[in-house]
């Protein structure tokens, strides 16, 4: 049995004649850089999302990046991110000579905490970049009342949680990306909402920042060879937007997809009681970009060559917290406490998880788990 753990080819040939046909509508037309196809995605987003404007860019950093430029902030200004992420949420605060200040994320659902975050804010903060990991939302009404209080920019990276919602006390729901100053996220292959390349966009509702931003993405400019401010060269290609098109059609239908597989690890696998399941947020829905679970008493790099000799793929996400990344720890401010980052780096071991995985698959992935402990208990 082979297992991946991403399966786009099959998820391609699901939709193969619509994405041809789309492709093909872009190479017949040769307008391979801001072609209609890009205007048109960008409008189904707005209306997928709920949200004023949605600037398409050629990656999640991209979008982090133009993001954090629009802010116009100082050098040195701090900029708050959690410190169990992927490295790019807290690069491109380098990048722009600014400070990252890294705090601690819930042992339970990976997500920096208000708490955190309020005890990391000094009087240099001016920016908190939230990341939704793997696939739920940070406790957005509670990180929004700080934000507020202390008059921080509110960013959201979600890369990893496209199409979730944040659920807030009084009932009602808005879709992650949303909520935030500004969103951003990523189409790389591996995202709920996937291109074939390379992929990214940003939302925001706030019409001067929109501004901003889509002048930064094209070189600082709002006319062509008229540049107002130091911008950057970042583009969704127009192929790129052609499929993302069709794709954004079956984006729930994936994302229902999802939860069924986590439904399914997590009736399999819940009588272990080596291992912690993915919680969920009762403040949010979750799309489950990854299935993650914590192996007790360090096993896990034991379960995962188990695994590995089974033919069953896993992934670390993430190995090395951003505090104890090379580069970062030397211009990020320290200090906070990082009891569960540290704790969860040696713990977290991602399962395979995509829109293809069958039962089949999924059974021999839990029973060799199973196996792992039966055997390790002999
Ligand atoms: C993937 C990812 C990014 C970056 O997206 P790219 O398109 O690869 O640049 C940023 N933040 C998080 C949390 C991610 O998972």
């Amino acid at each position: 049995m082979e297992i991946k753990m991403v399966d786009l080819k099959n998820q391609y040939l699901r939709i193969k004649d619509e994405i041809r046909k789309s492709v093909d509508e872009v190479l017949f037309s040769s307008q391979y850089i801001k072609g209609r196809q890009v205007e048109e995605f960008e409008q189904s987003l707005k209306e997928y999302l709920g949200v004023r404007y949605a600037i398409t860019c050629a990656n999640g950093t991209d979008a982090l990046q133009i993001a954090l430029m629009s802010l116009d902030l100082k050098p040195n200004d701090e900029v708050i991110c959690p410190s169990f992420s992927f490295i790019a949420s807290a690069e491109v605060i380098a990048l722009l000579g600014l400070r990252p200040v890294f705090v601690d994320v819930d042992y339970n659902n990976f997500n920096t905490t208000a708490k955190n975050i309020k005890q990391a804010i000094s009087i240099k903060t001016k920016a908190i970049i939230v990341v939704h990991l793997f696939g739920q939302s940070a406790e957005m009404e509670e990180i929004l009342s700080i934000a507020k209080q202390y008059n921080l920019y509110v960013i959201e990276d979600n890369a990893q949680s496209f199409g979730a919602e944040s659920i807030f006390s009084d009932g009602s729901a808005k879709k992650l990306g949303t909520i935030g100053n500004i969103g951003c996220t990523s189409f790389f292959p591996t995202k709920n909402l996937a291109c074939y390349g390379d992929g990214g966009a940003i939302f925001t509702d706030d019409d001067i920042l929109a501004e901003k931003l889509r002048m930064i993405a094209n070189h600082g400019s709002k006319q062509k060879y008229n540049s107002q401010r130091i911008g950057v060269n970042s583009r969704l290609d127009t192929l790129q937007a052609a499929i993302l098109q069709v794709k954004l059609k079956y984006l729930d239908q994936y994302l229902k997809k999802r939860q069924e597989v986590a439904n399914i690890y997590n009736n399999e696998l819940k009588n272990l009681e080596q291992i912690i399941l993915p919680s969920k947020s009762p403040n949010s829905t979750h799309t489950f970009n990854q299935y993650t679970i914590k192996v007790m008493e360090k096993k896990r790099n034991d379960l995962q060559t188990y695994l590995k000799s089974k033919n069953i793929p896993t992934a670390i996400y993430y190995p090395i917290a951003l505090h104890k990344q090379t580069a970062l720890s030397l211009v990020s401010r320290k200090g906070n406490e990082m009891t569960n980052t540290d704790r969860l780096c040696s713990e977290v071991l991602s399962l395979p998880m995509h829109t293809e995985l069958s039962i089949e698959q999924q059974k021999y992935i839990t029973e060799n788990i199973k196996q792992f402990f039966i055997q390790e208990k002999k």
